[in-house]
């Protein structure tokens, strides 16, 4: 599994020993990035997937600048370790059955990361945006699958909150969700 290579052996420990504490569990875990425009939005989209008269989704929450392209940014690979090492802590806590990658718009991550051009060549909006957010989702989709195939895997691309201003043209298309998995 990715992260295993640099685990110490009481962090296997904790990882391998059966839990002990009340158990309270988690639909899903979900990822997204650090920019404070969105928590809302995030909150506001999770709250969106329950159906009429259910029980609201639960879920754990990691942070990491970029969201899925923070898993595989070469400026700080200790994020991937990140990742996979909460991703395994919340299956083992919570029995998660869903991971959410919640990518969003105008994301500086994706730029200050080089896997965006700069907002002249890819405008906030842009179909151009919506397919490298896409790729990376995907991309990370792909390797929760391979390592965790229980796991459904749902990407979705946030908009600009309505009073946020982008750095680029104004944002004019729809977020669109992708699920991969059972
Ligand atoms: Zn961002």
């Amino acid at each position: 599994m990715p992260g295993d290579h640099i685990r110490q052996g009481h962090q296997m420990d904790f990882l391998e020993r059966s839990y002990q504490g009340k158990s309270h569990d988690a639909d899903a875990l979900v990822l997204t990035c650090i920019d404070f425009r969105f928590p809302h939005q995030i909150v506001d989209y999770m709250d969106s997937l329950t159906p009429p008269g259910k029980p609201k989704i639960t879920y754990d929450h990691i942070v990491l600048a970029g969201a899925s392209l923070g898993v595989f940014s070469g400026v700080f690979p200790q994020w991937a370790t990140t990742f996979w090492d909460h991703l395994a802590v919340s299956i083992k806590l919570h029995r998660i059955k869903q991971v959410y990658l919640l990518d969003h718009r105008d994301c500086g991550g994706y730029r200050e990361f080089g896997a965006l051009p700069t907002t002249d060549q890819a405008p906030v909006g842009s179909e151009i945006e919506t397919q490298i957010h896409q790729h990376y989702m995907d991309r990370l989709a792909i390797l929760i699958r391979n390592t965790h195939p229980d796991l459904e895997v749902i990407s979705h691309l946030l908009d600009l909150p309505p009073t946020a201003s982008a750095s680029g043209s104004r944002t004019n298309q729809k977020g669109k969700t992708t699920r991969r998995g059972s």
